[in-house]
């Protein structure tokens, strides 16, 4: 490991004044620390912002407020959560290891940066770590890299459960940073790579979130997550898919479905939700709907099965969440 400094911010003001001179923000340390050993980070200081009271998880009859440091662990336990939201406990539980999710917090969660192998290998090229030099994985192991949203300098996939769950509910993120407080949806927190992947979000320098707002549609309460991966103890989405629906006697009245492991950002699926709207439940709605998935998708050598993965993975989803009582 190199030398660094480390602050502990007290409140809110200190936490804003280190970022803004080019401190790094370090909450549950399970992302950022792993990738500190690696040198792929190099930040010369930390502000540790754990003292911030950013921990609220607040349940309102249309909308769930979640502080940003909530641990992973407690957002998917709560009860509320568990009964208005489910695809948002389940996408938690598909994450990381029981271990992890108690330390690990949302903020974190969303702002974790891609695992994809290149990019944790300060050895190769890798645009997305160091702009300029090059994608290794466009001609090497791409088996689990991403076929939507990618452009000729990266593919990574976006690395987020919860993220991909959010985004189906239409959450809204808060942050702070030196302009003031800022709320917008999240499907604007995250950038497609196009020719500056090492650009991932759409934070300002030192800008802190501080928490995320879920709406509670009348599709929230009907929802879940469903993730393909290599293995079940834990592992990153080969594909996932997040659906809510609204029915209302047979008719699916609404839809809300966003996929992951398979984009480089949390990947939302409106020609899906449109097909959807307004027709009656059956298996080849379902099995049409998912086919219009994979639209614009560009498979590279080694992860053109995720192409049919994808479609069977939504396919499945759709009828799983059509099937709840
Ligand atoms: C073995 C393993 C398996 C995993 N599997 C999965 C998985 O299947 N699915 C999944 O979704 N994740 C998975 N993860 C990732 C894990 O969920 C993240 O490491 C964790 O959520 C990061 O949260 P943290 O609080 O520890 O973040 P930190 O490591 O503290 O921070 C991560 C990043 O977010 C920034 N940051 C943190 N909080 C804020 C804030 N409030 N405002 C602004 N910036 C902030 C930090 O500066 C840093 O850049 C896995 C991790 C490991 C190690």
């Amino acid at each position: 490991m190199f030398p660094f400094r480390y602050l502990k911010a007290a409140d809110e003001q200190s936490a804003l004044r280190a970022a803004a001179t080019g401190a790094r923000y370090i909450a549950g340390g399970t992302s950022l620390v792993d990738l500190m050993r690696e040198t792929v980070e190099r930040p010369d200081s930390l502000v540790d912002i754990n003292a911030l009271p950013y921990r609220w998880i607040d349940v309102q009859p249309e909308l769930i407020r979640v502080g940003s440091l909530v641990r992973m662990s407690d957002l998917a336990a709560h009860p509320m959560v568990r009964q208005q939201a489910p695809v948002i406990s389940q996408a938690l539980e598909l994450s990381a290891s029981a271990q992890l999710r108690n330390m690990a917090t949302i903020g974190g969660n969303l702002l974790q940066r891609t695992r994809c192998l290149y990019f944790r290998d300060v050895s190769a090229a890798c645009n997305r770590r160091a702009p300029g030099t090059g994608c290794s994985a466009i001609e090497g192991r791409n088996r689990t890299h991403a076929i939507l949203g990618v452009s000729q300098h990266c593919s990574a996939t976006h690395p987020s459960d919860l993220a991909v769950a959010l985004l189906a509910l239409d959450a809204v993120v808060v942050s702070r940073g030196g302009a003031g407080q800022r709320r917008f949806p999240l499907a604007e927190l995250f950038r497609e790579p196009g020719d500056a992947p090492h650009r991932e979000h759409n934070l300002g320098q030192g800008e802190l979130l501080v928490g995320i707002e879920i709406p509670l549609g009348p599709e929230a309460g009907r929802s879940g997550y469903l993730k393909v991966r290599d293995r079940q103890s834990y592992q990153f989405a080969l594909a996932s898919a997040a659906v809510a629906l609204d029915i209302v006697a047979g008719t699916i009245r609404s839809a809300r479905v966003a996929v992951g492991g398979v984009a480089t950002v949390p990947w939302r699926l409106p020609a899906v939700e449109q097909v959807l709207r307004g027709r009656s439940l059956d298996a080849d709605l379902f099995r049409r709907a998912a086919a219009l998935s994979v639209a614009g998708a560009r498979p590279l050598r080694e992860n053109g099965f995720k192409i049919e993965l994808l479609q069977r993975t939504l396919e499945k989803q759709l009828a799983t969440v059509a099937a709840l009582p």
